[in-house]
């Protein structure tokens, strides 16, 4: 009896750590532009994410499948911004400072589909993308997932 029980929370644990994390190229790059700023997520300016600058209205894709849970300006800083997660895969990526949204909180979206244009809008000293990557909550470098 203790031995099955025993057995099976092993097989929990094992399906726990199949389900876990993301592979790195399964995220899209969300936009066409110049790495500018990088990853310094414990730094005293801290920053949380990469930005990638081009030209106003530059397109920025989905870097994954999954459902639109905030889209709007409500963020201080952010400006016009999306986040998007796939709860299966644990996995959440922002975009900020756009110049417009293109989809809605709610929303079910595949991967590598146009979710708004690069802007400008929030705290940001030209126009450019910020984009943040969440693994099970924790931040992380998004140029690991993107080596191409
Ligand atoms: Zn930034």
């Amino acid at each position: 009896m203790y031995y099955q029980y025993l057995i099976y929370c092993l097989f929990l644990v094992f399906l726990g750590c199949q389900s876990s994390g993301i592979e790195s190229s399964e995220l899209f790059w969300p936009a066409a532009g110049r790495v500018t700023q990088a990853f310094r997520p414990s730094t005293n300016k801290a920053h949380k994410g990469v930005d990638i600058a081009s030209s106003l209205g530059t397109k920025i894709y989905s870097a994954h499948e999954g459902r639109v849970v905030y889209a709007g300006q409500g963020f201080s800083g952010y400006g016009k911004m999306i986040l998007l997660e796939n709860k299966k895969r644990q996995v959440r990526t922002l975009y900020g400072h756009l110049s417009k949204i293109h989809v809605s909180a709610g929303q079910h979206l595949a991967k590598g589909i146009v979710i708004g244009e690069m802007g400008q809008t929030g705290r940001a000293s030209g126009v450019h993308l910020h984009y943040e990557v969440l693994v099970k909550n924790n931040l992380v470098d998004p140029l690991i997932f993107h080596k191409n």
